[in-house]
């Protein structure tokens, strides 16, 4: 059995626009976003994304631009020697009602049968409630990072809480270095 980190993208790789993010222009890599997932993946994690983005949907980008943008991000991150095992996307609209959209549970999954994780040896980093809701459900352990657009996110009417609240996604994968030290 694999052990795995699910990641969000927007708000938590890159920085989030409520405009969407539509074309590779658009796309902000935070800087410190390859020393995190180097950290995680030489503790052994698979290192998988789980996005959604209804603006294919929604018909303000298109699945060809949104393949360019993970092009982009897979190169950028080769050059630090990481290698993001998985991407499984959500072209949805809400209203859709698909299995795939976080907070439901259909791709990550799929990614747990794809890659056979154990899913309470790993955790999904988001910024969203809807990422630590995903995570939970499925029985992962949650961190929030608060690098989304609304930065420090109020979690106190959470349906779920996440297990863990950091600053960024490098302080998640330090923290997540210390408990695995422990
Ligand atoms: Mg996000
Ligand atoms: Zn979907």
């Amino acid at each position: 059995m694999n052990r795995a980190i699910f990641l969000d993208r927007d708000g938590t790789l890159n920085s989030d626009s409520r405009d969407y993010i539509k074309d590779l222009s658009d796309f902000r890599m935070f800087s410190f976003t390859p020393q995190a997932l180097k950290i995680l993946q030489k503790l052994g994690f698979k290192l998988i994304l789980i996005t959604n983005q209804s603006a294919i949907a929604r018909g303000l980008t298109t699945q060809d631009e949104v393949e360019k943008i993970h092009e982009f991000l897979k190169k950028e991150l080769l050059k630090s020697g990481v290698i993001l095992d998985g991407i499984y996307l959500c072209p949805h609209h809400p209203d859709d009602n698909c299995l795939c959209r976080k907070p439901k549970t259909g791709n990550i999954f799929k990614a747990v049968n794809d890659f056979k994780i154990d899913t309470s040896k790993s955790y999904f980093i988001g910024d969203s409630e809807k990422d630590i809701e995903t995570g939970a459900q499925a029985g992962c352990k949650t961190v929030l990072v608060q690098t989304g657009i609304d930065k420090k996110e109020e979690t106190m009417n959470w349906r779920i809480a996440p297990d863990y609240i950091v600053e960024n996604l490098l302080y998640a994968a330090k923290l997540i270095e210390e408990m695995e030290s422990q």
